[in-house]
């Protein structure tokens, strides 16, 4: 029996987008040309960015289009004490260390932004707060990651240059996307991550936190972005329109099409089941 388990992590800020849709797909594929399990978390931890009743008319989108999960859905904003034991688990080793600073010092203190647009903090706080107040708290990184994609290949990022300490618990008391994604992950044994690319960048540091917790890492795969017209990233931020799911085969074909798949006519029943058998001899 297949022990894959894969996942849709959207982040309910808007409902499912051209997008979206396309990383919703690609990891249900990917788990269902693997045999395994397909699993949905709404990643609501930056409560005042999710608009009530989102995350609702997301699974409603994905039910729409066929795209079943195998279990419940997870909801992030009810699991803040799995991240604080994390957090604490960081600490005691020295993991993770509180953090003083404001965003004007940071900014002033910080070198030129780091490739995925934040600022490289300077490590002002590494060796305490000087007894100022912690407002956040930040992962101590330590050198370079090597890893492997499965589309992009061999990967490098040095964390300490070009991401620098970064955040698990925001000054506002909200836990940050890269703690939270690594604890349920692991948490939900998923061995599988699919995910947009604009999101490679990030695992480097999901498996620096791996390491620093003992915990297994996943296989990762990261797809072509869908891109809007000009050229930018589609996304809800730039107004990307919601998903019309009233005519299922229809959106599944244009996601299958932005994978690089050869959908056929005919039901969402008959363009799924295309696509995993394609999807099975490109992505083995
Ligand atoms: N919640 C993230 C997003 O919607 C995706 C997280 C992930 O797949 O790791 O951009």
């Amino acid at each position: 029996m297949s022990t894959y388990r894969g996942r849709f992590a959207p982040s309910p800020t808007g409902p499912l987008h051209d997008g979206s849709l396309v990383a919703a797909l690609a990891s249900w594929l990917d788990a269902r040309a693997h045999g395994g399990q397909w699993l949905v978390r709404i990643e609501d931890v930056d409560g005042p960015r999710c608009p009530p009743g989102t995350a609702e008319i997301i699974l409603g989108q994905l039910s729409a289009l066929g795209l079943h999960a195998d279990e419940a859905p997870v909801w992030q904003s009810r699991r803040g004490d799995r991240y604080q034991a994390a957090l604490d688990r960081l600490i005691a080793p020295g993991h993770a260390y509180g953090c003083a600073c404001t965003r004007a010092e940071i900014a002033a203190a910080a070198g030129p932004r780091a490739k995925h647009g934040e600022l490289v903090y300077p490590g002002t706080c590494r060796h305490g707060t000087q007894g100022r107040p912690v407002r956040a708290w930040r992962f101590r990184v330590d050198g370079r990651v090597d890893w492997h994609d499965r589309r992009l290949g061999a990967q490098t990022q040095d964390l300490e240059t070009e991401v620098g300490d970064f955040v698990l618990k925001r000054a506002d008391g909200l836990w940050a996307y890269q703690l939270a994604v690594v604890v349920d992950d692991a948490e939900q044994g998923i061995t599988d991550v699919v995910r947009g690319e604009d999101l490679a960048d990030n695992t480097p540091r999901q498996i620096a936190l791996q390491r620093a917790l003992h915990l297994p890492t996943p296989r990762y795969l990261h797809t072509p972005l869908v891109l809007a017209a000009d050229g930018h990233k589609l996304s809800k931020q730039n107004g990307a329109a919601a998903i019309d799911v009233g005519d299922p085969p229809a959106r599944l074909r244009e996601a299958s099409v932005a994978l690089g798949l050869v959908p056929p006519s005919g039901s969402a029943g008959d363009v799924l089941a295309a696509a995993i058998a394609q999807w099975r001899s490109a992505r083995p």
